[in-house]
Order: C-alpha cells, then structure tokens, then sequence
C-alpha cells in the first residue's frame, strides 16, 4: 500500500509503539510528524532516518500533550509545514502501578491528561481537516486494559476505557466524512513503558522481577509472549488501506488471547 503524499501526525512516537508507528508509515511514504519526550540528538537521528525512509518530510513536536495549547500549535505546525493530517494517531501513554490509597493524585491527572484528554484535544484539532478532504484515519492506541481491569492501575484503566468510548463517538461522528477512527488494543508490548511498571509492581505485590515478568505480566497473555511494536504498527498500516475503509469505531484487540478468556 502506498501512503504517498500522506501526512501523518503520531503522539508520543519518539520510542517504543509510537516510533514503530512512525517507521511503518514513513516505510509507505507517509510523512510524518513526530512527538514526545527523549534524548534530543536521538530524536534527531530518527526524525533523518523517517525521512530518509519516506522521501518524504519528517518533523518532531515536543508540545506536551498535557497542554491542550501545545496539541493545537503541533497541528498547526504539521500543517504548516508538511501538510493537512490524514492519519492521526492518538499514542501518547505513561503508566502508573499503585493501590488506590497510595496513588498519588497528580499522577492520576498526568494519566487522564495524557492518556485520554490528549487524544481529544488531537481529535478536535484534526477532524476539521479530515472533513474537508473526505478522507482520515484517527488510531488511539488503547490496551487490553480498555476492555478489562488490573488492579493498582486505576487511573490507566480509566483513561483507556474512556479512549475506547470517545473513539465510538467520533467514529459515529464522521463516519459520513470518509473518516474511520478506531482503537487498537495491544495487551503487553515490550517496550520502555512496560519495562519502566516492573519495580513498582514488584513492590505494590512483594514480587520478584522473574515473578513479575511471568506470574502478573505474561501470566495473562495466552501465548506467554510479549507482543511486539511493528505487529501493533502493521495493524495501523493496514487501518490506513481503503481495504480499511468500512473499519470504523472498532476497538480491535491484539494481546495474544488475553480478553478472550
Ligand atoms: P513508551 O514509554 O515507549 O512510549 C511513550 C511515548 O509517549 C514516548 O514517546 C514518550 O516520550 C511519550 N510521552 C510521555 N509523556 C508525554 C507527554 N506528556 N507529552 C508527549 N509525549 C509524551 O511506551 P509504549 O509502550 O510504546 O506506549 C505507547 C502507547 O501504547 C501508550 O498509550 C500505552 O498506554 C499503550 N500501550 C502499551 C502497551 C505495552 O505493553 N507497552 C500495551 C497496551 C497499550
């Protein structure tokens, strides 16, 4: 499929499902804007690479996505600058693990800013533009976790629950525009998010790391593997097809038989 002459606006893309999102859609031409925090010459070096990839032009933002004014001047920009969004991905995710009465209440305001209020504050950005040209992808990553419960992740599971609902309602929104919008919902992606949640588990349930890793982590994932970021992005890509175009306000799970149980 190509992407050519596509742009393509991904949150939180400087690692993990976000940089592979960005790597695939460079990989069909896209070009791409993308987002989050880390080393700056790293950001760099993968911002030429995408470029390389895609012949296209690649950009990075480093709005925050807990500030609203942020998300709307890196719409602005991409805009500006590589062109009106096709494809916006909704990606930007930080996680926190603790008992309820140990949840610090600025954490929970972190996640719901940037797990759910930030895929919002994309949406209302970019929907106009999408209108207008009759054609838009809109991808939240959302988790298994947008379908069943964990303890110790209250604010996460809120935030992708919420995701999973908000997707429903702009699908049915633009759903006479040409606009899909969909959740994917991976279920454990070895990633720096995944990897950064261990010693807090291990704490909050007097586990050891091993025990982590297999009893909490993969003991819910059937195929006892992590999933891994280029399949989730591959899903993308193939959402961004007009094979896709009938896919719209899906919340399609790929966590190795975890929500089938
Ligand atoms: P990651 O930590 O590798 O990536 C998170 C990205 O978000 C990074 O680019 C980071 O810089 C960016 N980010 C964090 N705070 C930000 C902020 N305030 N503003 C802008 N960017 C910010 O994690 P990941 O595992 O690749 O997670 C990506 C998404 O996938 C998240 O929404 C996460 O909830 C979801 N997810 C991950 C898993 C998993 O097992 N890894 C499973 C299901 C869903």
């Amino acid at each position: 499929m190509s992407l050519k002459g596509k742009t393509a606006i991904i949150t939180g893309s400087t690692s993990g499902i976000g940089l592979a999102y960005a790597k695939a859609l460079a990989a069909e031409g896209a070009g791409v804007m993308i987002n989050g925090f880390g080393d700056a010459e790293a950001i760099e070096n993968e911002r030429k690479a995408l470029e390389e990839m895609s012949s296209a032009k690649a950009l990075y933002s480093d709005a925050d996505m807990t500030k609203p004014d942020q998300i709307a001047a890196m719409v602005e920009r991409c805009t500006e600058e590589i062109g009106t969004p096709d494809i916006a991905i909704a990606n930007a995710g930080i996680q926190h693990v603790a008992r309820i009465e140990d949840f610090p209440p600025e954490k929970w305001d972190a996640i719901i800013g940037i797990n759910l209020s930030s895929a919002w504050h994309l949406m209302r950005a970019v929907v106009p533009g999408m209108k207008a040209k009759g054609w838009g992808r809109i991808i939240c990553t959302a988790s298994a976790h947008s379908l069943v419960a964990s303890p110790n992740k209250s604010a996460y599971v809120a935030a992708k629950f919420g995701l999973a609902g908000l997707v429903k309602t702009i699908a049915l929104e633009t759903a006479p525009h040409g606009v899909t919008v969909n959740c994917i919902s991976p279920g454990y992606v070895w990633t720096p998010l995944v990897e950064n949640q261990i010693p807090d588990t291990m704490e909050s349930r007097g586990l050891t790391r091993d025990q982590v890793m297999n009893d909490v982590l993969l003991a819910a994932q059937p195929t006892k593997k992590f999933v891994q970021p280029e399949e989730v992005a591959s899903l993308a890509v193939y959402l961004c097809g007009d094979a896709a175009a009938s896919i719209t306000g899906a919340n399609l799970s790929m966590d190795g038989g975890w929500t089938a149980q």
